[in-house]
């Protein structure tokens, strides 16, 4: 079996008032860090026994912030992941590890480079500190110019950084500023997002309170950009990157020839992966057709839970996604890769060709000279609208049904092991 490896990190310094990912605010000397160690260890152990993996294109450990961590155990965790992955016919050819600039100091990186890591992702998101305060962003500013110089001594190029538009009081120019900052460090790989006021979070209770307070925002709230605004903001950074020489591959990711993200790719473009530690999620699909059926299973986001359990069996929510539902998957996924779904694994898992399934999308999206016409994928232009775009295949799907044409059953095969 062939799949990526995903490790979530559930841990960071602090919480950031936008983030809805799963983490727990830690400090330095906190025991559980020590023991999920020991617990994903041996959890990776089943996984590969149990799985039958072989071959592990890319592996990412993202979180949460995997430089919390510290040095130390990060050794630990990445020679023990070592030793394993030294019995599988291959290992990682791309191997990325998350930090964050408070805690990726010199012997966090030294850590990963010796440990095989081949590749960062330093959630730099903004160098103007009234911004990062606005929204609590864990870390101040101070320390972002130390820790960029270290990512880059010593991982070269191959290391991405992660910019916010549209936080509260940045504006163009200090949006501008910090791309400008930022590619003095010559990153491989930059990720610009727009800030996105996901529920439920801190953020959004935020301005919730500034809206009802029509303009007298309370303590401690700052004004967010419009919707429009945003999107200004964001094709501003876009149209400084793309002069930078950093080509834009996918809806919010940029790179310069040669540092494109192999492990993201693989998710838009739905190929395999298995996941381990708290809220992790994996799928795995089989890859020839008739199959189409595939297994999905997110690992419950309660570390204590998952501390608990046993290693072989961790408490998890799983899936069967049927055929149609992964192939609507493969488009909104695909699509926001410029160069949209893999052709031939999608006839392979679903027996009818791109071109095939969503014939008039396309040629209607070619016709307004936003999708390509060599290959079924949006163009930079189309990539602006990607959920409108994927409205039309949708609908599409529904009425010509192409898989109720192409009979496909479920392969129980296509299912690994949980890890
Ligand atoms: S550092 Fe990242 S994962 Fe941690 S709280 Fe902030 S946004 Fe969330």
């Amino acid at each position: 079996m062939t799949a990526s490896l995903y490790i979530h990190v559930p841990f960071c310094a602090g919480v950031c008032d936008y983030c809805d990912f799963y983490s727990i605010p830690v400090g330095a000397g906190d025991r559980r860090m020590d023991a999920y160690i020991d617990r994903l260890l041996a959890g990776a152990e089943c996984l590969l026994r149990d799985s039958g993996l072989r071959r592990i294109p890319t592996a990412y450990i993202g979180g949460g912030t995997p430089s919390v961590l510290g040095a130390a155990r990060f050794k630990r965790l990445l020679k023990g992941l070592g030793g394993l992955m030294a019995a599988l016919d291959e290992g990682p050819r791309e191997f990325t590890v998350e930090a964050n600039p408070e805690s990726a100091d010199r012997a966090f990186l030294e850590a990963c480079r010796e440990g095989g890591v081949n590749r960062l992702s330093l959630g730099v998101q903004s160098f103007h500190e009234a911004s990062r305060r606005a929204v609590h962003r864990v870390g101040g500013a101070a320390l972002l110019p130390e820790r960029l110089k270290g990512a880059r001594e010593i991982f070269g190029s191959a290391f991405s950084a992660d910019i916010i538009s549209g936080l509260p009081l940045q504006g163009e120019s200090f949006l501008l500023r910090d791309l400008e900052r930022l590619l003095e460090y010559e990153p491989g790989h930059v990720s610009l997002y727009s800030l996105t006021v996901e529920p439920g979070t801190p953020l959004a209770e935020s301005s919730r309170a500034a809206a009802r307070a029509a303009g007298a925002l309370p303590e401690g709230a700052a004004p967010l950009p419009g919707a429009d605004e945003a999107d200004r903001l964001w094709l501003c950074g876009r149209g400084f990157l793309e002069k930078a020489g950093y080509e834009q591959y996918e809806v919010s990711n940029f790179a310069r020839p040669g540092k494109r993200s192999a492990h993201t790719i693989r998710y838009w473009r739905m190929e395999n992966w298995l996941a381990l530690g708290p809220a992790a999620s994996a799928t795995i699909i089989s890859d020839s057709a008739p199959a189409g059926g595939g297994r999905r299973y997110t690992v419950l986001p309660d570390l204590e839970a998952w501390l608990k359990g046993p290693p072989d069996a961790p408490p998890l929510i799983e899936e069967s996604p049927d055929a149609e539902t992964l192939m609507k998957e493969t488009f909104l996924m695909g699509f926001r890769y410029i160069e949209g779904p893999d052709p031939a694994l999608f006839e392979r898992r679903f027996g009818v060709t791109i071109e095939n399934a969503i014939p008039e999308t396309l040629a209607r999206w070619r016709e307004r000279g936003l999708a390509g016409a060599g290959r079924a994928a949006l163009n930079r232009e189309g990539l602006l609208l990607l959920n409108p775009f994927l409205l039309d295949v949708f609908e599409e799907l529904e009425t010509s049904a192409p898989l109720r044409q192409t009979p496909i059953q479920a392969d129980p095969k296509a299912c690994g092991n949980t890890g």
